[in-house]
């Protein structure tokens, strides 16, 4: 019988920007590819967050993705063989991985997939892939004068500030010509003089926003990790249209990346685990930096904010953490805000 640890979560990215938070999951994947072209994975092991924050090992630089089960089958039969089970707070890799440390573990995990799953049955086939492959196809990109497009963007960025803010600051270079992908702030702030709590939606919002993406971005609608959501493939000639739209909206704040842009856990106000709420920090935070100018000067910040050691905001991760904390004290519970600059880890930035 194998023994899981008590959480497993593996994380996978294919892009140079690690956007899934790789080094503080169980297991991260980076796809890449070798000096011959090749297609495989970077592995990590051991990273985590929660009480015990600690940043992943890398354990091979370049698995060949055909292998990518049997070596991923290994490392849980090195848990099984050597992780704790007398205390569940300790049952997980990045214990083990922290105790006998990252080089031991990677001979451990080698020698385990030499042994025993290299080249069997979960070996994956060039069929595999391909199945794999056909869930998924292009969307139906079209072409376009580039000339045009561009000469009418820089019309609409000259005449509207506040666009030129939202395109700067809330859209990316996509790989097709012609297209941008759009990140939707849901980090409203203050609208007309109100708190909207980091990350809430209407349902009036939800709704508007299915339409929109139905009209700019071929159904598709994604969740990021920092809270916003994305629409992957907007053309570039109707970013305009799309912005105003979204102005109606309150969903268009040009605030990406900037100190306002913050991971906020539920805290107090949904979470029974909270030792403290989060969303009137956020407010106050808001109120004190509702000035785009003044944000852009600032530049990039990374705020997290976590209710409780239990760090669903990964707030150890952000240039500035914030993290609720309780401490007993001779009148009762008194509750406290610890806030705490920590190293950004490269991954979050690059
Ligand atoms: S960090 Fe703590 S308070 Fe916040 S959502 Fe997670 S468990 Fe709840």
């Amino acid at each position: 019988m194998l023994f899981l640890p008590r959480k497993f979560k593996i994380a996978v990215i294919g892009t140079e920007a690690d956007r899934a938070a790789t080094q503080v999951h169980d297991v991260g994947l980076h796809v890449v590819t070798n000096d011959a072209g090749e297609l495989g994975f970077e592995v990590i092991v051991g990273g985590g967050l929660g009480r015990t924050p600690i940043i992943g090992k890398t354990i091979r630089k370049f698995l060949p993705r055909e292998h990518l089960l049997s070596y991923l089958d290994a490392i849980l039969r090195v848990y099984n063989l050597h992780g704790r089970r007398d205390n569940k707070y300790k049952a997980r890799i990045k214990i083990l991985v922290d105790s006998l440390g990252g080089d031991q573990f990677a001979k451990l995990v080698e020698a385990e997939w030499e042994a025993h799953t290299k080249d069997g049955p979960l070996t994956l086939t060039d069929d595999n892939f391909d199945t794999a492959a056909s869930y998924f196809s292009m969307p139906d990109y079209q072409s376009f004068d580039a000339l045009a497009v561009q000469s009418e963007l820089q019309q609409q960025l000259n005449a509207d500030k506040d666009f030129a803010n939202w395109y700067n600051q809330n859209t990316v270079a996509h790989k097709v010509d012609g297209y941008r992908a759009v990140v939707i702030s849901l980090k409203a702030g203050l609208v007309d003089g109100r708190y909207v709590p980091s990350g809430d939606l209407s349902d009036a919002q939800m709704d508007a926003l299915a339409d929109l993406s139905d009209r700019y971005s071929f159904g598709e609608l994604r969740g990021t990790y920092q809270q916003n959501l994305v629409f992957a493939d907007v053309q570039t000639n109707e970013l305009y249209e799309l912005w105003q739209q979204l102005s109606d909206l309150h969903l268009a704040r040009a605030n990406i990346n900037t100190l306002t842009d913050m991971i906020v856990c539920p805290g107090w106000d949904y979470c029974s685990l909270a030792n403290a709420t989060t969303h009137n920090i956020a407010e106050q935070i808001e109120k004190q930096f509702d000035d785009l100018d003044y944000l852009y000067d600032l530049g990039d910040i990374r705020l997290n904010m976590s209710g409780c050691m239990n760090a669903c905001a990964h707030h150890h991760t952000g240039d500035i953490g914030i993290l609720g904390v309780d401490k007993k004290a001779s009148t009762g519970i008194r509750l406290a805000l610890a806030v705490t600059l920590v190293m950004t880890p490269n991954w979050a930035k690059s």
